[in-house]
């Protein structure tokens, strides 16, 4: 039998505090804890990015059409993508959630909030938040990912950008993949910060945030122009030479990597004797603080701006001040906690 108690407690309010602080992976030059940290489990490599690479060439073998076909658009093609899309995300936003939130193989345990996402509220649509998230997801967010997929197939189809390909470059196609992810936190690290920035917090990012209690289904809830950029980091592979398999990979990790980062569980209880750690607390306490933690992978871009909250009673009053001093100079009366 797991002993919870090892791993954190709850507070006041039912939620779930780990004891261990969010902590960013070990720097490249303390070599030994940095190979550690990309082999282990979980870590770096293994078990999401594998995963995504491995559903990656599954996807480009068998469910995406022939590069020569898309050379032009056409409604087959693109309407195929959609529904290939549809059902990959379906499949695993609807896994995560069905395990987590239906059926409740593990209770609340390890729950970072207490309680379960709100029905009868009308902050979201349909008054359900979790109605409101899938929404958001599959009417929005699918169309955008798959348009920019069309589009960076179609500029490779035609040329207009530089390719490799695995069996002459096998080296520089490899460490694309695996540089993928640290691309994508600077990236989203980047389009984040623009998104707090009042105007488009409040045109925009607003919809994101409208889940506090954050579930799976919520990763991928945005408004539309927020999916627009959230998916434009693609464009790397224009710039530096690809193929259109990064193009599948970076889309698809961008995509289906948000389902894990709002499971809203600290960590996953594999059986009655395991638990694994899901690393879902950094982007959990963004949702709830709001101005703290904008990035939510390896690179420690938030300790630079001096925006990390690592979940100690420090870090909050140290991003409440903060918070509290902005609001004052922007005028913005928010609640914070
Ligand atoms: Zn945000
Ligand atoms: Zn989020």
């Amino acid at each position: 039998m797991i002993d919870d108690s090892q791993f954190g407690s709850r507070d006041r309010r039912g939620d779930w505090l780990p004891h261990d602080p969010v902590a960013y992976p070990p720097a490249p030059w303390r070599l030994h804890l940095f190979l550690k940290w990309i082999f282990k489990i979980p870590g770096y490599l293994f078990p999401w990015t594998i995963s995504y690479v491995a559903l990656s060439a599954v996807i480009w073998l068998y469910a995406t059409p022939s590069i020569e076909t898309m050379r032009t658009f056409s409604i087959s093609w693109l309407a195929f993508l959609l529904a290939r899309n549809l059902v990959v995300v379906s499949a695993v936003y609807g896994a995560w959630h069905y395990f987590l939130y239906i059926k409740r193989t593990q209770g609340s345990r390890f729950k970072l909030n207490g309680r379960w996402p709100a029905v009868d509220n009308d902050t979201f649509l349909f008054k359900r938040q979790n109605a409101d998230n899938l929404f958001w997801s599959l009417a929005s967010g699918v169309p955008i990912w798959t348009a920019w997929e069309a589009f960076g197939y179609w500029m490779f189809a035609n040329h207009y950008v530089r390719w490799i390909d695995f069996h002459r470059n096998p080296i520089m196609f490899c460490a694309i993949v695996v540089l993928i992810p640290v691309f994508h936190d600077l990236h989203f690290y980047l389009v984040h910060r623009f998104l707090h920035w009042p105007p488009m917090y409040r045109m925009v990012h607003r919809l994101h945030h409208n889940a506090v209690n954050v579930g799976p289904w919520s990763g991928l809830s945005m408004h539309p122009v927020e999916h627009l950029l959230y998916f434009s980091g693609v464009l790397i592979h224009f710039v530096v030479p690809s193929h259109p398999f990064h193009v599948l990979f970076q889309l698809l990790a961008t995509g289906l990597g948000p389902a894990r980062g709002h499971a809203g569980f600290d960590r996953l209880a594999l059986n009655g004797r395991q638990t694994m750690p899901l690393h879902t607390q950094m982007h959990y306490l963004h949702h709830k603080y709001f101005e703290c933690n904008y990035g939510d992978g390896p690179l420690p871009l938030d300790r630079w701006a001096g925006t990390f909250h690592d979940g100690s009673a420090e870090a909050k009053e140290r991003i409440t001040r903060r918070f509290m001093e902005r609001a004052d100079r922007m005028g913005i009366g928010r609640k914070v906690g």
